[in-house]
Parts: C-alpha cells; structure tokens; sequence
C-alpha cells in the first residue's frame, strides 16, 4: 500500500470538474479549519468507525485546502478523492466528496437519480379509424345503382414518437461516489491494504453506510446497485482497484451465502 491511499481514480474525474457549480446549504463541512469538527465530520466519524472496527476521525477540507494536500503529498486533487495514512485512524476527504455527502444528508431526495438527456425518434404502429368516401353497388327502390357512400374503417399508421432517453444524472452519480469514498476509507481504516478488495468490501458495505447517511433502504441498495453497474466498471480490468474476483460468489464476496449483489 502507498503511503496515499487514492479512494477513486481518473474514471471519475470529468464529473468532479463540475462539482463546484453545486449549491451549498447552511456552512461548509470544512468551517473553522482543521481544529473544528463540524456537524457533518462528526457524523462522518461516526460512521466511519463503525464500519471500521475502531474509534476514526473523518476530516473535511476546503478547496484550497485540499489543493494544499495535493501538492504537499504530490497528487492531482482533482483525481484523488480522499486518502488515509497509515498507522493512523483517520479518513481524509476532499471538499467535492463532503460538500455531495452534506447535500445527501441534508436531503436525499434532492439528489435527482434520473436524467432526460435528450430524445430518440420511434416509429410506432397506431390503429387508425378513418371515414372514406368509396363507389358502392347499392340497391334503391329494387334497382341497383353505383353511389358515393361513407364508410368507417380500421387501418394502421406508421406515426414518428419521440422517446426521451434518460441517464443517471451527473449529481446523482458523484453523491454515489462519495458514499463509495466514505466506505472505501472506513475498509483502510479497518486494515485492508489492497485496493481492490477495499474497493470490493466498501461495495458490499455501500448500501448499510448509505442508511446511516440517512437514505431510505430501497434507495440505499439501489445507490449500491448503480455504482456496481455504472461506475465500477469504468475502471480497467485487472487494475489496483477491480478484480474478476469482486462479484457474487467470488473471492472477495463477503456473503458467499447470498446471491444478492453487491448488497447482501
Ligand atoms: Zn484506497
């Protein structure tokens, strides 16, 4: 393990370069400086130790201050999320990872899930019935004789429809992440050196940190569900933080017993 353990790497960095443009509700996380515990890094620390076996801190940082870390440490505070250190039992977190935790905290519900991203033109099959005007045999006053009569009619039409598409919306996916974050550091804290697996177990564990942050259940373990399907995959296979073994039933399943993933 490097000394600066990255919480989330590159595949999420285009969706933390728009994070400032986000709206802050009440003080910022990281008020007073370091020797301040906010509300949030007490509940972060809470958590945290919980999910980590032992006593930890969770420590907000402001902008400039998590740039500061970046340079002293030599890291892109645009890429690195969050770190620990060994030996000690403390969780370091950007500014973008508290300021999207505040806002779940505050209110899960304004964290959007869904997005309409724009429209996709179908062709849909729709019955039809018309009025025609047709030359018809009928028969008047015992003659026959051709008229122009009105008749109804079933027919199907070929109509463009536009679909919307939808997409996780870009806030929802970076809260995602920073639940990911928090857990993920809470698995170093713990003593789990090995990315992956740290990766792997903060997943499993995603959902449970979720409640405690104040999300309902169902939404904490589809929260869990999305960063499985969307955003775990965007890192290279085999890399420091994915392994084929992180998956139901495999190595690194914490519930080899469950066949629900990656909540148990
Ligand atoms: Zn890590």
């Amino acid at each position: 393990m490097r000394v600066l353990a990255a919480a989330v790497c590159c595949a999420v960095v285009a969706l933390v370069a728009s994070a400032s443009a986000r709206a802050t509700h009440g003080p910022p996380p990281w008020e007073g400086g370091l020797s301040v515990v906010s509300p949030l890094e007490a509940r972060l620390a809470t958590i945290t130790s919980e999910f980590a076996s032992r006593s930890t801190a969770a420590i907000c940082h402001s902008e400039a201050e998590w740039a500061a870390v970046a340079a002293a440490r030599n890291f892109d505070p645009a890429v690195v999320l969050a770190f620990v250190r060994r030996g000690e039992a403390a969780s370091y977190l950007s500014d973008v990872v508290c300021r999207d935790l505040d806002e779940l905290v505050g209110n899960y519900a304004s964290v959007v899930r869904r997005c309409q991203v724009g429209t996709v033109t179908e062709y849909r099959q729709l019955k039809r019935t018309v009025t025609r005007s047709v030359t018809k045999r009928v028969r008047v006053r015992g003659q026959w004789t051709m008229r122009r009569v009105r008749v109804r009619k079933t027919v199907t039409v070929s109509r463009p429809v536009d679909v919307p598409i939808y997409r996780l919306c870009s806030n929802y996916v970076r809260t995602v992440v920073a639940v990911q974050v928090l857990a993920h550091e809470a698995m170093h804290v713990r003593g789990i050196v090995n990315e992956a697996a740290a990766e792997c177990y903060a997943m499993q564990v995603f959902a449970s940190v979720a409640e405690r942050l104040g999300v309902p259940t169902t939404r904490a373990r589809e929260m869990a569900s999305d960063y499985w399907r969307d955003v775990y995959p965007q890192r290279p296979p085999e890399s420091a933080y994915r392994s084929s073994e992180c998956r139901d039933g495999g190595a690194l399943d914490l519930a080899p017993t469950s066949s629900s993933w990656p909540t148990p």
